[in-house]
């Protein structure tokens, strides 16, 4: 984001400018639901952050303030008054997590107020949360002078968001939004939590995101319910974590397993193979096998995980039909599921015809207008001024 688009920003704060920062959502391309399966996940950042720029305040009480432009929403904060999460408190609760979490640190956080502004569409599966509590933790790094190491920043924010949120997720956005570099890809182990990135720096190819605009109310006792049919699962394979579950033990011997954990072991074991072989191939530039992979994972994710729906189906579907010909190497739902986004690799050069195609594919099939973004890998949260 440019200085120019920062100052809209600035004018909105009453202190003068003491900094601003970005953070960005992220995209996952392929490892999805096993990121708490003992798994692997290889997201990138998407040229869609929050931004946030944040002025210093002298007042007689510690307290801050944030406004969020995307909701037209404000809300203060005493600085003495941060352990307790309010469950009714929506957005506040990201916010608060992130500054407690600071607080728990012994660090001194000053009065200051902030103004919020996002390109990351909110509750998509691109992780607009995430991004909002990288961007509240550089903002508070920039403040206070306390630097955190890239991995000790996102884990710092994902605590917030299980303790003051209550959504238990796994490391891979927060990890994103922090440590992503531009032209690269984040190879996460989520078992070790180590990381290495892979680049993706041909000019010749980038990233589609489309935004099925559906959100089906199913997706948080979905969540629930694999999170524990996987558990159960392990538990009667008698292993203590997935990678050691190969995909001939499963057909060798299916341990009084049900139907259903049969599936959903079926894609946690064939989706770590799949991203690791996702790895290997974009090494040598193969973006037609990675496509393959993605087609792959979709059907997996559709048929054993069933955590798709009809629209991110007809997404696939569609890309599928343009084809190789057309220009689309491959395509999937991408994020929990039961809506959101699908994620596409595509050749650059004819992109634009193939948002196109898309849109109005979409349109014709479920009269519901899709959100197209191109993107290629971000950058991670980073410092504007
Ligand atoms: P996702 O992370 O996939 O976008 P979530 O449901 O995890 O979806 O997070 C969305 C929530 O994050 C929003 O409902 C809101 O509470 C909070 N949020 C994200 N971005 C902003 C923003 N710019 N301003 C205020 N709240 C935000
Ligand atoms: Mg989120």
């Amino acid at each position: 984001m440019s200085v120019i688009e920062l100052e809209p920003l600035v004018r909105k704060l009453s202190s003068p400018l003491a900094t601003a920062v970005a953070a960005p959502g992220r995209v996952n391309l392929i490892g999805e639901h096993i990121d708490y399966n003992d798994g692997f996940v290889l997201p990138m950042a998407i040229q869609q952050y929050v931004v946030i720029a944040a002025g210093k305040l002298k007042t007689a009480k510690r307290c801050c303030s944030f406004k969020s432009l995307q909701l037209d929403e404000s809300f203060e904060l005493d600085l003495d008054n941060t352990a307790t999460p309010d469950p009714t408190a929506g957005w506040r609760n990201y916010v608060q997590g992130v500054i407690a979490g600071f607080q728990e640190l012994g660090i001194e956080i000053p009065s200051f107020e902030a103004v919020i502004h996002s390109t990351v569409p909110l509750g998509s599966g691109l992780s607009s949360s995430a991004a909002l509590e990288v961007a509240i933790a550089t903002t508070l790094e920039q403040l206070t002078g306390h630097t955190l190491t890239g991995p000790q920043k996102a884990l710092l924010c994902q605590r917030a968001e299980h303790e003051f949120v209550g959504v238990p997720c796994g490391i891979m956005d927060q990890f994103t939004s922090v440590l992503a570099t531009a032209n690269q890809l984040l190879l996460i182990d989520c078992q070790t939590q180590k990381f290495q990135h892979v680049p993706l720096e041909s000019t010749n190819v980038a990233i589609l995101i489309t935004n099925s605009n559906v959100k089906h109310q199913l997706a948080d006792g979905e969540y629930a319910k694999r999170r524990s049919e996987c558990d159960s699962a392990l538990k009667k394979l008698a292993q203590k974590s997935w990678r050691d579950v190969s995909q001939q033990d499963l057909d060798a011997q299916q341990h009084g397993l049900s139907p259903t954990e049969i599936n959903r072991s079926k894609h946690v074991v064939s989706e770590i193979q799949r991203t690791l072989q996702a790895v290997q191939v974009l090494r040598q530039n193969d973006f037609e096998t990675f496509g393959e992979l993605m087609y792959q994972s979709h059907n997996s994710l559709r048929d054993h995980y069933q955590v798709s729906c009809h629209e991110l189906d007809a997404l696939v579907e569609i890309a599928q039909s343009i084809g190789r010909s057309g220009g689309v190497y491959g395509s999937r739902m991408t994020g929990g599921g039961f809506g959101g986004c699908t994620v596409s690799l595509v050749d650059a050069n004819r992109a634009d015809a193939i948002v196109r195609r898309v849109m109005s594919d979409y349109q014709n099939q479920t009269g519901i207008v899709a959100d197209c973004f191109l993107t290629k890998p971000a950058r991670g949260a980073h410092v504007l001024k």
